[in-house]
């Protein structure tokens, strides 16, 4: 008999709809809120690596995933020089195992609808629009106060909320995100026939410029730089500031540089780094994902570390019946907190290389963090 009948889930993104799915298809009744008033209403791409679209399969949502994105099983190094020229196209380790592809692209607002979806055909009910106002706990449960007034008792709440998580001081941790130093411009476009995997171009005016195919008919792009305050930009300077830059790279970037003119599909956002110290519970609240800790996408590993927190702590709740025991939370810890600080700290490292103009052993850090991560969670 679990330990658990009734769980909150705060936040609607990978982890908290990872979750909801795991936790209803057990049999346990989940509350899923998210402060957003639509899901998936927006966004550019995300590149999912094969140990995440192992979890995604587990979930049971990879024939959606597969139709909705772009696979791909390699990656291309080119030279920020007026050819573009391709210095390497290196095989990806296939960390989700043989079956699956190295990695996939797709859109992020599909796969928020692929998830949500899932998540309420699972049983999971979903309220949008929706924040927590208060927690407090007691032996037996916790009692929580929503932003419209209503109210719930739940044997377990799960914080699912992103980075900039409510939930993580309601419980007293202060641990917060902290600037790496480097931003990121990134848009989203059509694809060329050019485009059918991940090429990255180190060099040029900024530390990589970069795109990922999303499916047959899209992709996102990107180019890093040193962080900079354009919090004061315009959607129109944005878009001219990332053109400008993109001046530099050429081959399939002069095609994609020629569909970058809708402000609308461009953001810029700084590159963040968080590890919430071990345990990342408080008594029955506990949190996940990126709320727990954070990376820079320097090696695409946020979604699937954020999904695979999600899937092992639906196991070890459906397979536990005791919640407040401390054997739970030591054997959560057991299997997450680890494998989550290794992927952020190599994935800062890579950054801080660039940073720093120092020649790092790359091509040795990305394999350690494949071995690493292709180990079942
Ligand atoms: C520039 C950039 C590029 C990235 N690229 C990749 C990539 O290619 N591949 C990859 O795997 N990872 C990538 N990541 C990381 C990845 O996006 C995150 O690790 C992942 O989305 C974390 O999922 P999550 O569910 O923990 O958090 P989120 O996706 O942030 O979801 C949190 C949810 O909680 C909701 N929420 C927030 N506050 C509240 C509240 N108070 N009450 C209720 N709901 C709330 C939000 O609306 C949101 O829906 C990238 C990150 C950045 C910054």
């Amino acid at each position: 008999m679990p330990a658990i009948s009734d769980v909150l889930v705060i936040g609607a993104g990978l982890a908290g709809t990872a979750a909801a799915i795991g936790l209803a298809d057990g049999g346990i009744g989940v509350d899923l809120i998210d402060v957003k008033p639509e899901v998936g209403a927006i966004g550019s791409g995300i590149t999912m690596q094969g140990n995440g679209l192992r979890e995604l399969r587990r979930l049971g949502v990879w024939d959606a995933v597969r139709a909705a994105g772009y696979p791909f099983d390699s990656l291309g190094l080119r030279a920020p020089d007026p050819a573009g020229t391709l210095l390497a196209e290196i095989p990806d380790a296939r960390t989700g195992g043989p079956d699956l592809p190295a990695a996939l692209g797709l859109p992020r607002p599909a796969l928020a609808r692929i998830m949500a979806d899932r998540a309420t055909a699972a049983g999971a009910k979903l309220r949008l629009g929706t924040r927590v106002s208060s927690l407090s706990q007691d032996d037996g449960g916790v009692d929580v106060v929503f932003s419209d007034g209503s109210a719930g008792r739940y044997d377990l709440v799960i914080g699912a909320d992103g980075i900039r998580s409510a939930t993580r001081p309601m419980i007293g941790i202060t641990d917060q995100p902290r600037p790496t130093g480097m931003g990121i411009f990134r848009a989203f476009g059509p694809r060329p026939a050019s485009v059918t995997r991940t090429d990255l171009y180190y060099g040029g005016p900024s530390y990589i410029a970069g795109y990922c195919p999303t499916g047959e008919n899209s992709l996102y792009a990107y180019i890093v730089e040193d962080a900079r305050d354009r919090s004061g930009l315009t959607p129109a300077e944005r878009l001219a500031a990332m053109r400008s830059l993109a001046e530099a790279y050429h081959g399939p970037w002069d095609e994609i540089r020629a569909t970058l003119s809708d402000p609308g599909t461009v953001g810029y956002t700084l590159f963040e780094e968080l590890v919430v110290p071990a345990p990342w519970n408080r008594g029955r609240v506990v949190l996940i994902g990126d709320a727990a800790h954070a990376c820079p996408p320097t090696l695409a590993q946020g979604g699937a570390q954020a999904l695979e927190d999600a899937v092992v702590l639906t196991e070890l709740l459906l397979s536990r019946d005791a919640v407040d025991d401390d054997e739970l939370w030591s054997a959560f810890a057991a299997r997450r907190f680890e494998r989550a600080r290794t992927v952020v700290e190599a994935s800062c490292q890579l950054g801080q290389w660039q940073l720093d103009h120092q020649q790092g052993d790359v091509p040795g850090l990305i394999a350690a963090i494949a071995a690493l991560v292709s180990q079942p969670a």
